[in-house]
Formats: structure tokens, sequence, C-alpha cells
């Protein structure tokens, strides 16, 4: 359908212009939208420090310590919070947790999941809900709920090691 809308409306198929909008006529070639030197050795350093912080923090460590979205998402999660507003959230049945740890090695923002469980609340202003750790999980201890954040809270449980 997607494919199919920009043919209807351009009434008929035409031709695709693989490079639209990255045409370098400075560097006469096709497909490289960089036009100087400068640019490059910007764009590689850039690249160089995301890259060297996943070495030395680990794991998404831009995502969690350097994007500019991550302070709004925060605002906002808590502002949920705090008005009971029901949301997408994370609950767990800590009491069937086996304390594996396969869920902390699966998230893929680096998070001590299975702290979250044992203490009964799976809040984490860095967690982005992708669902990695519940499908990991052998016990199936972690599951979506819509609801307020207190609803989504159970008692704390010690699990034995
Ligand atoms: S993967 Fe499941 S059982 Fe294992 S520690 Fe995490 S929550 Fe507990
Ligand atoms: S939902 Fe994703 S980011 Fe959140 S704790 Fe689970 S694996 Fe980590």
């Amino acid at each position: 359908m997607i494919i199919l809308l920009p043919i209807l409306f351009a009434k008929g198929f035409n031709g695709v212009k693989i490079f639209f909008g990255m045409e370098n006529e400075e560097l006469g070639l096709p497909g490289i939208s960089i036009l100087s030197l400068q640019d490059i050795i910007i764009y590689y350093i850039v690249n160089s420090v995301i890259l060297l912080m996943g070495f030395i923090i680990g794991k998404r460590s831009f995502c969690q310590h350097m994007c500019w979205i991550g302070p709004f998402m925060i605002i906002g999660r808590k502002i949920s919070n705090w008005l009971r507003i029901p949301s997408l959230r994370l609950k767990p049945e800590n009491k069937k947790c086996i304390d594996c740890k396969r869920c902390n090695l699966t998230c893929i923002m680096n998070l001590d999941v299975s702290n979250l469980v044992q203490h009964g609340n799976m809040e984490d202003s860095n967690c982005i809900l992708c669902g990695e750790c519940i499908d990991e999980c052998p016990k199936n201890v972690i599951h979506y709920t819509f609801c307020s954040q207190k609803k989504a809270q159970v008692p704390e449980v010690a699990i034995e090691k």
C-alpha cells in the first residue's frame, strides 16, 4: 500500500531516482550527500565517540547519556506517574522469578532487570518497553500491562540464591 499510494498520486509510474537528494556536484559522485572533507571528518569523529562510549560505558550508552530526546521522555513519564495516568508498563510476578538473570543479559538498555523484578517495581526511566526481557524469561515473570504506575507494582520478594 505504501508503495502503491505514491504511484497513484503521481498519476502513474514514471521512474525511481535512487540517489534523489544525494547528488554531489562538487565531487561528481552520486549517493554521497557529504559535501566537504571537513564534514566527513566531523561525521567520523561523532561516530567514533558513539562507538567509544559503547566500549567504555556499555550497551546503548549514547541513548542513555547523550540522546537529547531522553529528558523529554523522562519528564513525560514522570508527569504520567504523578497524575496516575494509565499507560503501557511492565509488571512482574516476582514470586516466580528464579534469579537466572537472563533478562539482564538480554536487556538492550543494559538494565538490572532481575533487580527491578525482585523489588516488584519495573519503573526505570531508561526502559524503552521493547519487551526483550519478557520474551527471554523462562518463567514468564514479566508481562505488559496498561495501568497506572501504582497498579503495576507488586510487593518486594527476597529471592533465594
Ligand atoms: S529471566 Fe525471568 S526468572 Fe530469570 S531473573 Fe529475569 S525475571 Fe527472573
Ligand atoms: S522492556 Fe526492554 S528495555 Fe525494558 S527492561 Fe525489558 S529488555 Fe530492558
